[in-house]
C-alpha cells in the first residue's frame, strides 16, 4: 500500500520506516526544509537506536522517502498519517493542535480516491471529528475516512516498540477503513499482536489515559520514597515487594527525580483540560502533575543539603540531560528544573550527557560542556546523575576522588550501591533508600 506520513519527528519517522519494512511504500513528509534534506541525505535529526540503519535499507529498497510536497504524496495513497507535534498550547495547558489542522487542511487539498486520514499524534477526544469536519469543508467531494490509531511507543526502544506492540488500538468508524487498517498492519496480525478496535473518541481517551496511569504510577512511587527517607526505608525494596504483585507490576517503579519528556507532562495536563471541559475532573491526575512539577526543584534542594547547604560559587557537574537514556530529546527533561535551581542558587554547572547536549544548548544557559563523564568532573564540587545512560553506570570512583573536590555524589538513578559508595568514602545521596546526610 502507499503511506503518507504527514510528520517526520520521533514517531512520524520510526513509524514511517517501520510500516515501509513491513513492506509498504512509505512517504515521509515535514514541513521542516532542513530536515528533509538531512533524510534525504542520509543523515538522521534524532538520536534513536537502530534508526539510520532501517532507514537506509528501506530508503535503498525504495519504499521510503522524504519531501516537503505534501500535495503529490497523498495523491494516490491508501492511508495518510497525522504525526505532527501536539504540544501544550501556551498559556492554558490545552494541546495544540494547530499543527493537526493544518495538516488536515494540506492532506484534504492533495485527496483522490478513497483515502483512510490516521491521527497518530496523541490528541484530545474529538479531534478526529474536527479532522473529519475540516476536510470535508475543503474537499465536500472527498472520499475519506478518519482512523485514530494513538502510538505507544518510547523514545530509546522506539523500533522494537513499533515492531512488537504491547498492543494496537484502533478507532474506527466504518468497515472499509477497517479492512485498510487491517492491511497496513498484516504483519503484527500475523504475529498475534493484540488488537483494541474500537471508536474513534474511545481510541482517543485510551491513549491519554495509558500515559496518565504510568505518570501516576511513577509519581507514587516517588512519594513512597520520599517517605522512606524519612523513616528510613529502603524503596527499591518497596518496589520489588509490590511490583511482584501481578496486579500491580513491576514496571514504571524506580524512584527518581519525577517524570519528564515530549509526553507525559503535556499528556496529563492536556487530559486535566479535557476532564475539566467535559464537568468531570480527574482529581487524582490534577495531584499528579501537581507533585510531580514540584518535585524537580526538590531535587536541587537535595543537591545543596549534599554540599552543606549552599551551592554559591560551587562547580557542579550534572551527568545526563536528556529525560531517558538512549535518545537525544530533551523537550520537559527534569534536568532543565533542576539545573535552573542550582544556577538560581549560585552554582556553575558543568555537563556530560552521550546524546543531548545539542539540544541542551537550545534550552538551557550559561552552561559548561564536556565530552566525557571525567572532564565533566575535574575540579567540581559535587557530582550529580540526572539520567541514567549506560555509560555512568561503573564509573571508575578512584578516578572521580582524584578529579572532584570533594567526594560528594548524588544519584537521582539510585544507579550506585550506598553500601559501596560509604565504603569508597563518597558522601552519597539517592532516591528514597534510606534516611539521607
Ligand atoms: P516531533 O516534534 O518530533 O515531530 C513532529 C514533526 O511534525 C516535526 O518534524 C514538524 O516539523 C512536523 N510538522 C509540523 N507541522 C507539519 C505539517 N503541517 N506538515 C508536515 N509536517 C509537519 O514530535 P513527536 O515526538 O514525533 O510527536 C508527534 C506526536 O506523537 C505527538 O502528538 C506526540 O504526543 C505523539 N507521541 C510521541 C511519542 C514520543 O515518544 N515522542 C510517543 C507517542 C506519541
Amino acid at each position: 500500500m502507499r503511506i503518507t506520513m504527514v510528520g517526520s519527528g520521533y514517531v512520524g519517522l520510526v513509524s514511517g520506516a517501520c510500516l515501509a519494512d513491513f513492506g509498504h511504500v512509505v512517504s515521509c513528509i515535514d514541513t521542516d526544509v532542513k530536515k528533509v534534506e538531512a533524510l534525504k541525505a542520509g543523515k538522521m535529526p534524532i538520536f534513536e537506536p537502530g534508526l539510520e540503519e532501517l532507514v537506509a535499507k528501506n530508503v535503498r529498497q525504495q519504499r521510503l522517502s522524504f519531501s516537503t510536497d505534501l500535495a503529490s504524496a497523498v495523491e494516490g495513497a491508501g492511508a495518510v498519517f497525522i504525526a505532527v507535534g501536539t504540544p501544550s498550547r501556551r498559556g492554558d495547558g490545552h494541546a495544540d493542535l494547530s499543527f493537526v489542522y493544518e495538516a488536515a487542511r494540506a492532506i484534504a487539498a492533495g485527496l483522490n480516491g478513497f483515502t483512510v486520514i490516521v491521527t497518530k499524534s496523541t490528541v484530545p477526544v474529538g479531534t478526529g471529528d474536527e479532522v473529519e469536519r475540516i476536510i470535508r469543508e475543503v474537499r465536500p467531494d472527498a472520499d475519506i475516512s478518519v482512523v485514530s490509531n494513538p502510538e505507544f511507543l518510547r523514545e530509546g526502544a522506539a523500533i522494537g516498540d513499533f515492531k512488537r506492540p504491547d498492543r494496537i488500538v484502533l478507532g474506527v468508524e466504518d468497515k472499509r477503513a477497517e479492512v485498510v487498517m487491517t492491511e497496513i498492519y498484516r504483519p503484527l496480525f500475523l504475529n498475534h499482536a493484540p488488537f483494541v478496535f474500537t471508536s474513534r473518541r474511545t481510541s482517543e481517551l485510551t491513549k491519554y489515559a495509558a500515559n496518565a496511569f504510568l505518570a501516576t504510577k511513577i509519581t507514587f512511587i516517588n512519594e513512597i520514597a520520599d517517605l522512606c527517607e524519612q523513616v528510613g526505608a529502603n524503596v527499591q525494596d518497596v518496589a520489588r515487594g509490590i511490583g511482584l504483585d501481578q496486579r500491580i507490576g513491576s514496571k514504571f517503579l524506580h524512584a527518581g527525580p519525577g517524570y519528564g519528556g515530549s509526553c507525559f507532562p503535556k499528556d496529563t495536563s492536556a487530559l486535566i483540560k479535557t476532564a475539566q471541559d467535559y464537568g468531570s475532573p480527574i482529581r487524582i491526575v490534577e495531584m499528579v502533575a501537581a507533585v510531580n512539577d514540584q518535585r524537580k526543584r526538590a531535587m536541587a534542594r537535595k543537591v545543596l543539603t549534599a554540599c552543606g547547604g549552599s551551592v554559591r560559587g560551587k562547580t557542579i557537574a550534572i551527568l545526563g540531560l536528556t529525560f531517558k537514556p538512549n535518545t537525544d530529546d530533551m523537550r520537559d527533561s527534569p534536568a532543565i528544573s533542576i539545573i535552573t535551581a542550582l544556577q538560581d542558587a549560585g552554582a556553575k554547572i558543568n555537563v556530560f550527557d552521550p546524546e543531548g547536549m545539542d539540544q541542551a544548548r537550545l534550552v538551557l544557559n550559561d552552561l559548561t560542556f564536556f565530552y566525557d563523564p571525567y572532564s565533566c568532573c575535574d575540579k567540581a564540587d559535587a557530582l550529580v546523575i540526572v539520567t541514567e545512560w549506560d555509560a555512568f553506570r561503573a564509573l571508575d570512583l578512584d578516578r572521580l576522588k582524584e578529579l572532584l573536590n570533594a567526594p560528594i555524589m548524588v544519584d537521582l538513578r539510585n544507579i550506585y550501591d550506598p553500601e559501596e559508595m560509604a565504603r569508597q568514602n563518597f558522601t552519597y545521596s539517592d532516591v528514597g533508600r534510606g534516611k539521607q546526610t
